[in-house]
């Protein structure tokens, strides 16, 4: 019983894969495919039979299964309605929730989480969606939005909303719990206006590449969307406080590195900190929904104590696993499963 209670209060994870498209520098590869069903990783009939012998005889085929999946046809818009927008809806009521984009170099993170303007990505149909839940709210209360947008490189932290931003400082705030000393929080009123915003933080991070075979990107940028809710009635004045974390992980090729074999993630010289402590919180997660209480060590690098709130108490969080189609990519895109499904 106790058990059941704590599962109750437990942070829900929701684990989702996506899979990008096939694009045009893939050619000279063989395909594998995520199928649209809850069975994932499908072999391309169209595959060459010489790619499926050696791919069969290497590693026999591996099946996992993930909340949702969703292939190269999903549009974000998929992705959202499917997995985010229920969660968005507790955001406007006072919750907290995170979504995170998963995922090696170059598999999407970035085009999931930020999206083009045919295909607007998560943050910003999140905040779509805030603001018309704000507009259709009924009650007399009186909402505010506030967005902020923030980088972790090498374990220090930048405003992405500053244009030359100096190290910023975590604090414990004995009311608010845990802030950045200094980090610009902008009041918005719609969610255009975030785009370029967004885009112009993009453009700020330290690395960014959008080639598969370049340098791994290691940095996280977070978008935290704040929402307060001030109830006016003649009986209360009440303010509730929903936070969304939305979250662009570094390329996930390092984490994978150590990843294999279900050991227990181990800090090493040249390792991301805050991806494998992230890791590390959210099989904790995993495992808290699975069995019960289970001790989160949010405390082991800076993205995981930023994204405390959002990752605890009754918060929802989303992974959406990003992977790429190509054959070149096939241990990443193995790695990034392997590591989903363990997740769950
Ligand atoms: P990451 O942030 O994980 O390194 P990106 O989001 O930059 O990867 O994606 C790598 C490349 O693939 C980019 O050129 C991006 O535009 C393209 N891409 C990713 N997902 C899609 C998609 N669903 N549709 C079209 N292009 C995509
Ligand atoms: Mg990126």
């Amino acid at each position: 019983a106790a058990a059941a209670a704590a599962r109750k209060t437990a942070t829900t994870l929701t684990v989702a894969v996506k899979c990008r498209p096939f694009a045009r520098r893939d050619y000279g590869h063989n395909i594998v495919r995520v199928s649209d069903s809850k069975e994932v990783l499908v072999l391309d009939p169209d595959l060459s039979k010489d790619y499926l012998d050696r791919i069969q005889n290497r590693t026999k085929e591996k099946k996992y299964r993930f909340d949702h999946a969703f292939g190269p046809e999903c549009s974000n818009r998929d992705v959202y309605s499917r997995c985010i927008d229920s969660t968005i809806s507790g955001v406007v009521q006072g919750l907290n929730a995170t979504v995170f984009a998963y995922g090696s170099t170059g598999s999407g993170k970035t085009y999931t989480m930020v999206g083009t303007k045919n295909d607007p990505g998560l943050m910003v149909l999140s905040l779509h969606t805030i603001f018309h839940l704000i507009k259709q709210d009924s009650s007399s209360d009186e909402f505010q939005v506030n967005c902020s947008y923030l980088e972790v490189y090498n374990e220090v932290i930048y405003d992405l909303l500053e244009k030359s931003s100096g190290h910023l400082e975590l604090r414990e705030d004995p009311v608010k719990g845990i802030v950045v000393a200094g980090l610009k929080s902008i009041k918005v009123h719609s969610a255009d206006k975030i785009v370029e915003l967004l885009n112009l933080g993009n453009s700020r991070r330290k690395t960014e590449s959008t080639e598969a075979n370049a340098t791994s990107s290691r940095s996280h940028a977070v978008l935290e969307i704040t929402v307060k809710r001030k109830q006016k009635n003649k009986y209360r004045n009440q303010v509730m406080q929903g936070k969304l974390a939305l979250v662009d992980l570094a390329g996930s090729e390092r984490a994978s590195e150590t990843n294999n074999g279900g050991q227990k993630l181990r800090d090493g010289a040249n390792i991301n900190r805050s991806l494998l402590a992230l890791a590390n919180c959210i099989n904790a997660l995993g495992k808290q929904q699975k069995k019960g209480l289970a001790y989160v060590p949010y405390r082991n690098s800076k993205l995981t104590r930023i994204l405390k709130d959002g990752l605890s108490g009754n918060s929802q969080t989303v992974m959406v696993a990003t992977i790429s189609p190509a054959d070149s990519q096939y241990h990443h895109t193995v790695n990034t499963l392997k590591y989903a499904d363990r997740a769950k």
